[in-house]
Order: structure tokens, then C-alpha cells, then sequence
């Protein structure tokens, strides 16, 4: 045959490998056997990426020996489970969702079911048997309707995209605290690995204790979830063009660093502070970490002083310790850096410990010093700094006034606050540096492609909920508007937009109530940066502000209760405690802490304290409106990512600005979204079936309310009318062609051809607009399906 456009053409054969030969051990001829087909020869001859490609498959379909698995295989667990695919897996075949069918699919552990392309993962609340090496092999590029639903044909379906369209992929894990986000991003994280091919079995080990060493410093138990993620995480997987995993990178925002000094009763601190003490109390070293052995310092448990036999003793902490050593070690921090970030994680409880006590003279009321020295001089040793510079710096502060510097004395509560916020500092700046080292190890040489794993803390509503509540249920409404925008608004975009009838589908919109938080400059994060500036502002005056300026029917201040703001989130309603709000928000540490800090002589902690004080935004955050313009879906990178590259280095930036949490916070949202737009996504939606963490219990109004909330119950509906795929003329007739025409016809990539091809596949429903053919989802799995039986 000859070759029009052999590069094109060669292109286009990737698609179709991509598409319909890969990996199927199940149907598919043998690569070998392929190969034979002189057409394919020829093109693969002048390939390297194909040949690299096929040979890995040849491989691979060599190890697997040929041990197919039969479509109802039953694969024998403790509670032996079908599998096989039913018609409900996929709830847009279903005439009406209804809970009953949700309920029953629990009843028989079936906790994966499908809405179109989202994936709904009920949380099972025990250890299934359906995630062992037996089952990677099962999701292992086969069709998807092949098997039952499962996270695992997730991360396949984002390798796939990733392999096959040479794009990066993104996805995206929501749901409540507890739903089961941050075990399903191990899951799809493990799958990864393996999919992968870390030929590396070294690299695989990192990669996959990466996820537990962050989570022992950024999770912790709260009164939901006994390993809540207290931070968001992106954690993208990096991969050769050929597929191969090389490396990792992760993002982690907005950890909340005030369960460092304070937790709410019944929760705990991070969980890293725990396993130290176990760990350092089993090798007899708390002595050497200058670590209280008889009561728990007051950071480890604020609330109840438990026993310190409790912590010391516990099993499960000590294991855990164990784990978090051999991780450090594997991934590649040295001796010195561990035994660093114990000593400060040590320092830091110290601190915690120390007390101040008012000096009464007759001139001066509001002096404070510290009467017992010891934790002081055990903070100060483990910082590897002075005594008596750490009292003054937390006793006193230097002020400037008109070019005089005038020393002035902090009061017991003033030396409290600056204590803490040392404390809030060294953890937060200590957790960035531990996730930069993890990815400087892991680095990945090669530039190649990526599937960024998107888990960020779930909609939080508690009986008292504070700034930080504020700050995740902010970050929950975007990702939600993410999520109507990919699903629903730019469907309807294009469809308009290519002439195909769009009969309107409504749907919840929660751009009001984006609009009332991030708006500038009257939007309620604006507000209350404005109202942080004022040295007078107290939490009446901000709500007194928010009362003032926020007209919408989405905010309102409830009478009789003070000092309290109530918001209707696309989750439902929450009431937030502006106690503490400007605090939070300004998040100062006084600079005479830092300059005492710099003094250490450890090196990791002059590290940490050398940046400048602030990770500026604001310029960013002036030119950018957090609206996602519709251009980022289509267009390869948005345009602003060299400048997100700027703000990562603060250091060239010359505008550098004290900055709140709020507008640090709005910064961080957009480096997320610029992240997340440009990859094709995969939606993940978890579940809490019920509230009590039991298995097998199915609450069905708690079930409905997510699935409502969420926007899945119009997905289904959207889905079920709508087209879900849209293909130029070009790419599809690329695509397709085979299907209608000989091998060596190379047709004209034209409307017509595609026509022929639809009309010769048999396939009905589908529709043409002005470029694209619009198919339904299922078109595509039948399309596929056909190219198999033609080759
Ligand atoms: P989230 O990150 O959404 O807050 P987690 O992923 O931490 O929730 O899940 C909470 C708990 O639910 C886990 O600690 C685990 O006990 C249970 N769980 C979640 N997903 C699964 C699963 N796939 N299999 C078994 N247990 C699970
Ligand atoms: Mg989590």
C-alpha cells in the first residue's frame, strides 16, 4: 500500500493500536501475530515509539502466558464474589434510578457503579478481596463494560487516554469526609503503578510509600474519620511517552495547621506527633528528643491529657513509626534530615509546653515571663538556638515606629499567641519541605506525560464550624463547579455551537455562590482580607461587615446567636463561627521569632526560614478571574501557567507582599484549576452509604441527598439524552475507516466518510453537527467492539 501522509498516517495507526489492540489479552489476535500483517509491518518498521510500544506488549503478553480470563470468571474470596457485568453497573441504562437497585448492589458488595464515564464508590466500610494483583490483571485494558465497575477500570480508562491520545490525564476524587476519597486515590495510585510497568521495582516502592508518609503528617483522626486528610493533595504520576511510570510529583494545600496547637474534643493532632512518641519511646530515645515521659505534652492531647501509657504502648503507633522510617529511608531522605525533622516535630511539642506568667511591678502590668525554664530550654536545644533569645523573642517584640526601633513587652496572652504561632509555623513550613524533598527525589528526568490524582478534603459541616471549614467548603464549591462545567455547561456550549439541537437541561449552577466568596472586591474572602488590615477589627466588626456588604440569598446572619454567619452551599446549609476568623486569616509570626529561627544551627531549619515570610499572589490573583474561560478546555495549557511557574519561585519576584491565608488560599484554588484543566478528566464520586462507619448498612436518605447534591442524579438524566462523545470528522474517519473501507482506501476524512462508516456499523441515534459526529456513550464501546471483529 502506499503511504499519502505516512507521518499522519503513522499517527493514526497509535489511535488504533491505541484503541483496539492494547493490552486485551482476551480477544484480540497476539501482537506477534499482528506483526506478521505486512501493511502493519511497514508502519511499524518506521516507528520507534511503536516498536518500543509493541515490544512491550509482546512481553508482556508472554508473561501473562496466554492465562485469559473468562468473562464470568469467579474468583474465589473469602466472600466469593461474581464477577461479572450486569446491566445496572451503569446507571444511565437504567430507565429510573432508584435507591432500591443502589441499595441491593450494596447488599451484594457491588460498591462500584457507573454514571456514564463517573464512577460512584459507595464506601464498603470493610476490607473487600477485590484489589489484589489477581484483579490489576483483570482491569488491565479490557472493554469497560467487560467487567464490573470498579476504581480499578478507572485508573485503566486515565492510562488508556493518557497512552493513547498522548494527553495528559486528571482525576478528580470528591465526596464527604469519610466517603473513602483518600483510600480510593491509594487505590487508583497502586493500579498506576502497576500499569505502569515500573520495570524499577525501587521507583515503585517510593511511589507507593509516598501516599503513607505525607498522610502521617498532614492526616489525623477527627470525630468522622480516624484518618481524615487535615490538607488537599494532587498527586500526579508521571509516565514516558511509551507509558512507563518515572516519577512523581505531589501539591498539598491548605493543611491546617491549627490542629498543631488546638484539636476539637473528641479529635486529635496529626498523627506524625503519635508515632514519634511510641517510636522514639520504644528505641529509648525520648530523652534524647528531650520528649516528656510521664504526662503527654498538651499539644498531643489538648482535651483529655490521656495517659501517656495510652500513646507509648500502642501497637498500632509504633508500627506505623516503623513505617514512616523505612519510608523516609526508601524514598531517600538522609539520617541527618530524619533525625532533623524529629528533632523539630520534638521541639515543636516543647513549645507547646511552655508557660508564660505575668511579672506585676509597679510600672509595668504587662510583661510576662516564664517561670519553669524546662520546656523552653528543650525547644531551644532541639532548634539547636538560645534560650534566653527564643523568651525574648516570645516575650517581647521590637516595633518600628518613625524610623525608632522600641522594644515592646507581650502580656501572657500576646507570648500564648506568639508561641503557638511558632508552633503552627515550624509544622506547616516543615510539611512543604518534607512534600519538596519527596518530589526532588522522585523527579522524573524525562519529560513525558502525567495522571494527576486529585484528593482534596470532602464539604465539612460540624457543630461548630470555624475558618477552616470555611476554606475547604470554598474549595469544595469550585471543584462542584468544575465539575458542572466539564459535565454540563460546556455540553450545552457545544452543542449550540456545532448547530446540534440542545434542548436546555437544567441544572444547579453554583457560580452565585463562587461569585459571593472569591468576587473582588466585595466577595466575602475580599471582605475579610480588607478587615484583616485593620489592627482594630474584632470578629463583631467582620461579621457587622459581612452583614453590610454580602446581599445574597445564599448568606444570612442568624438572630440570637452571636457571632455567627450561616452560607447555603451547593452541600447544604452551614453555619460558620467567625471566632477567631482575622486571627486565622492574618496568620502573622512575629519577625522576631523568624530572626531568632535563622539563627539555628540546624540546616534544615535555617532552610525553612530563609524564604521570604509570604508566598505572594496577589498580583496573580488581580489579573485572574477564577472563572475557568472556556478556552482552557480546548486549548493545550492555559496561558497563565508561566506565570504560576513565577509565583513558584518567589524568590524572582520583586512585589512581594504580606499576604493572608484568604488570598493565599484563593491562589492556591487557581494553581489547582490551572492543573486540572488542561489534562482530560475522570470523575470519581465517593459515597457515604451511612454515618456510623458500618458495613452493609445502606442509609438510603443519606445515599439520595449525596447523589442529589453532587449533581449526579442530573448527570444521569443529562447523559441518558445527551451525546457524550464528540469526535471531528477527521479523527473519526482516522479513527473508524476500517470499518467501512479497505485498509490501503485511505478515504477522504471527510463528513461523507463519515456517514459511510456510521451507516455501515449499523449504529443508531447519533447525530452530525457543522466539524463533529456526536455519538452517545455507549456508540463508542460499539464502535471499538466492530474494529475488533474486522482485524
Ligand atoms: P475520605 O478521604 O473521603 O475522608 P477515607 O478514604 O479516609 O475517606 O475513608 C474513610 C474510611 O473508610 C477508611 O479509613 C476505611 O476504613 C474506609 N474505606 C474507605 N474506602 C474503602 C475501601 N475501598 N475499602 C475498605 N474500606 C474503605
Ligand atoms: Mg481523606
Amino acid at each position: 500500500p502506499t503511504l499519502r501522509n505516512p507521518e499522519q498516517w503513522c499517527r493514526s495507526f497509535n489511535h488504533f493500536i491505541g484503541q483496539c489492540l492494547i493490552k486485551d489479552f482476551e480477544a484480540r489476535p497476539s501482537v506477534t501475530h499482528l506483526l506478521e500483517h505486512p501493511f502493519i509491518k511497514q508502519v511499524h518498521d518506521k516507528d520507534v515509539a511503536l516498536q518500543q510500544q509493541l515490544a512491550a506488549l509482546i512481553q508482556e503478553q508472554q508473561e501473562a502466558g496466554c492465562k485469559t480470563k473468562t468473562k464470568h470468571e469467579r474468583i474465589n474470596t473469602r466472600k466469593t464474589l461474581i464477577i461479572q457485568s450486569c446491566p445496572d453497573d451503569d446507571l444511565v441504562n437504567l430507565e429510573f434510578l432508584d435507591e432500591v437497585r443502589f441499595n441491593k448492589r450494596y447488599d451484594e458488595l457491588q460498591v462500584y457503579t457507573y454514571v456514564g464515564d463517573i464512577l460512584i464508590a459507595l464506601n464498603p466500610f470493610q476490607n473487600l478481596s477485590i484489589y489484589s494483583p489477581q484483579f490489576s490483571k483483570l482491569y488491565h485494558a479490557v472493554k469497560r463494560v467487560d467487567n464490573p465497575p470498579h476504581i480499578f477500570a478507572t485508573a485503566d480508562a486515565a492510562y488508556r487516554g493518557m497512552v493513547t491520545f498522548c494527553k495528559d490525564q486528571c482525576i478528580i476524587i470528591s465526596g464527604e469526609s469519610g466517603a473513602g476519597k483518600t483510600e480510593s486515590a491509594h487505590l487508583i495510585v497502586q493500579h498506576l503503578t502497576f500499569l505502569g510497568k515500573a520495570n524499577n521495582r525501587t521507583l515503585r516502592e517510593k511511589i507507593l510509600q509516598v501516599n503513607p508518609l505525607v498522610e502521617a503528617f498532614g492526616n489525623a483522626c477527627t470525630a468522622i474519620n480516624d484518618n481524615s486528610s487535615r490538607f488537599g493533595k494532587y498527586l500526579e504520576m508521571k509516565f514516558t511517552l511509551t507509558g512507563a511510570v518515572i516519577g512523581a510529583k505531589i501539591s498539598e494545600y491548605l493543611l491546617e495547621k491549627s490542629r498543631v496547637i488546638k484539636q476539637a474534643t473528641g479529635e486529635k493532632n496529626f498523627h506524625i506527633f503519635y508515632y514519634i512518641y511510641a517510636g522514639l519511646y520504644h528505641e529509648d530515645k525520648l530523652k534524647t528528643y528531650r520528649l516528656p515521659d510521664r504526662t503527654p505534652p498538651r499539644y498531643i492531647d489538648s482535651q483529655h491529657r490521656k495517659v501517656m501509657q495510652d500513646i507509648v504502648s500502642s501497637k498500632l503507633y509504633k508500627e506505623q513509626f516503623d513505617a514512616i522510617q523505612e519510608g523516609f529511608r526508601n524514598i531517600g531522605f538522609t539520617e541527618e534530615e530524619v533525625t532533623s525533622v524529629y528533632r523539630i516535630l520534638s521541639a515543636i511539642l516543647n513549645t507547646g509546653n511552655i508557660e508564660f506568667a505575668a511579672i506585676t511591678s509597679q510600672h509595668q502590668t504587662d510583661k510576662s515571663e516564664v517561670p519553669n525554664s524546662e520546656a523552653l530550654e528543650n525547644a531551644a536545644s532541639l532548634l539547636s538556638i538560645g534560650p534566653e533569645e527564643l523568651q525574648e523573642a516570645l516575650t517581647s517584640q521590637c516595633v518600628v515606629t518613625r524610623g525608632e526601633t522600641i522594644i515592646r513587652t507581650n502580656t501572657v496572652d500576646k507570648a500564648t499567641d506568639v508561641r503557638d504561632a511558632m508552633s503552627k509555623a515550624l509544622y506547616g513550613r516543615l510539611f512543604s519541605w518534607i512534600v519538596n524533598r519527596i518530589n526532588s527525589l522522585l523527579h522524573a528526568a524525562e519529560s513525558g506525560m502525567n495522571v494527576g490524582i486529585l484528593d482534596i478534603f470532602g464539604f465539612e459541616n460540624f457543630k461548630k464550624n470555624s475558618f477552616e471549614q470555611l476554606c475547604i467548603n470554598i474549595a469544595n464549591e469550585q471543584i462542584q463547579f468544575y465539575f458542572n462545567q466539564h459535565i454540563f455547561a460546556l455540553e450545552q456550549m457545544e452543542y449550540q455551537s456545532e448547530g446540534v439541537d440542545a434542548s436546555l437541561v437544567e441544572y444547579e449552577d453554583n457560580r452565585p455562590i463562587l461569585d459571593m466568596f472569591l468576587q473582588k472586591p466585595m466577595g466575602l474572602l475580599s471582605l475579610m482580607d480588607e478587615e484583616s488590615r485593620f489592627p482594630q477589627a474584632t470578629d463583631q466588626t467582620l461579621v457587622d461587615k459581612f452583614e453590610d456588604n454580602l446581599r445574597c440569598k445564599y448568606f444570612w446572619i442568624p438572630k440570637r446567636v452571636e457571632l455567627c454567619f450561616g452560607i447555603q452551599h451547593y452541600a447544604g446549609k452551614v453555619m460558620y463561627n467567625v471566632d477567631g476568623f482575622l486571627e486565622k486569616n492574618r496568620d502573622t509570626l512575629p519577625a522576631d521569632i523568624v530572626v531568632v529561627l535563622r539563627t539555628s544551627e540546624n540546616k534544615l531549619l535555617q532552610q525553612l526560614f530563609s524564604s521570604p515570610l509570604t508566598k505572594t499572589a496577589e498580583m496573580l490573583i488581580d489579573v485572574l478571574n477564577y472563572q475557568i474561560p472556556t478556552s482552557y478546555f480546548i486549548s493545550a495549557k492555559p496561558h497563565y501557567v508561566d506565570t504560576m511557574e513565577m509565583m513558584r519561585h518567589p524568590e524572582e519576584t520583586t512585589n512581594m507582599r504580606r499576604q493572608t491565608v484568604a488570598s493565599y488560599f484563593r491562589y492556591s484554588l487557581m494553581d489547582l484549576l490551572s492543573k486540572m484543566v488542561v489534562g482530560q478528566p475522570h470523575f470519581v464520586r465517593c459515597i457515604k452509604p451511612n454515618d456510623d462507619r458500618q458495613a452493609l448498612r445502606f442509609c438510603k436518605e443519606r445515599v439520595m441527598l449525596q447523589l442529589r447534591y453532587t449533581g449526579i442524579l442530573e448527570t444521569v438524566n443529562i447523559r441518558r439524552q445527551g451525546y457524550s462523545h464528540r469526535i471531528l470528522f477527521e479523527e473519526f474517519v482516522n479513527r473508524y475507516y476500517y470499518l467501512a473501507f479497505r485498509a490501503h482506501q485511505m478515504p477522504e476524512t471527510s463528513k461523507e466518510n463519515a456517514v459511510a462508516i456510521l451507516e455501515r456499523a449499523k449504529l443508531k441515534d447519533w447525530v452530525l453537527g457543522t466539524t463533529k459526529v456526536f455519538l452517545r456513550y455507549y456508540h463508542v464501546e460499539q464502535l471499538n467492539l466492530l474494529l475488533r471483529e474486522v482485524i
